[in-house]
């Protein structure tokens, strides 16, 4: 049997995380209720707008339930949003009561929408750890990352900053693979969960 992994489904794009991970081999879901967090084995925090997902998440009473699952060793990724949540610090987290929220499952600091005070958006291809071939990578007004702690390893800079990072099970990347049909950086999330990577 494949392995189940849930894709947030709260706000951002779900459904190239919920391809990319079929694509990759798992058997991919979407989660928005307590029982559905419960029944995956790991979980994808997509691309999005890390605000709006922290509100929801408090919204849809999630916040607690996934921050023990984290805190229990659930493998995660995050892509861009995704990222900014794992971190155990966000600067420029936005507006007081409105702020995106750390569930401190890697980690780091990283600065919200660090590239995107210079430019929106734009794509680079940066060599990632442990991939043969560059990625192409896609960054949206995208965080950077600007502290990471002993266990985490740099898997990834862009522009000099560190854009892709993992720590155990737990991958994030500051970047969009989800969006280019590169599979292979789903492929390595898959293989963190199933202890082949
Ligand atoms: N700037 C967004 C945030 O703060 C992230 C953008 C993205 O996910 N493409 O959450």
């Amino acid at each position: 049997m494949s392995t189940r992994i849930g894709v947030l489904a709260l706000q951002g794009d779900t459904r190239e995380h919920l391809a990319a991970l079929r694509a990759a081999g798992a058997d991919a879901v979407t989660v928005r209720r307590g029982s559905e967090l419960e029944s995956v084995e790991a979980l994808v925090i997509p691309g999005g707008e890390s605000t709006t997902m922290s509100h929801l998440l408090r919204e849809f009473e999630l916040l607690d339930p996934l921050r023990s699952r984290l805190a229990d060793g659930m493998p995660a990724y995050g892509s861009c949003a995704g990222m900014i949540l794992l971190a155990t610090e966000i600067l420029d987290a936005g507006v007081a009561g409105r702020d995106a929220v750390p569930l401190k499952a890697l980690d780091m600091t990283v600065r919200r929408n660090a590239f995107g005070r210079q430019v929106d958006s734009f794509e680079e291809d940066v060599a990632f750890d442990g991939l043969n071939d560059p990625v192409h990578a896609v960054f949206i007004r995208a965080p950077w990352v600007e502290r990471v702690g002993p266990e985490v390893q740099v898997l990834a800079r862009a522009a000099g900053h560190v854009v892709a990072v993992r720590q155990g099970r737990t991958l994030a990347t500051a970047f969009h693979p989800e969006v280019t049909g590169d599979r292979r950086v789903h492929a390595l999330f898959v293989d963190m969960v199933t202890g082949r990577a």
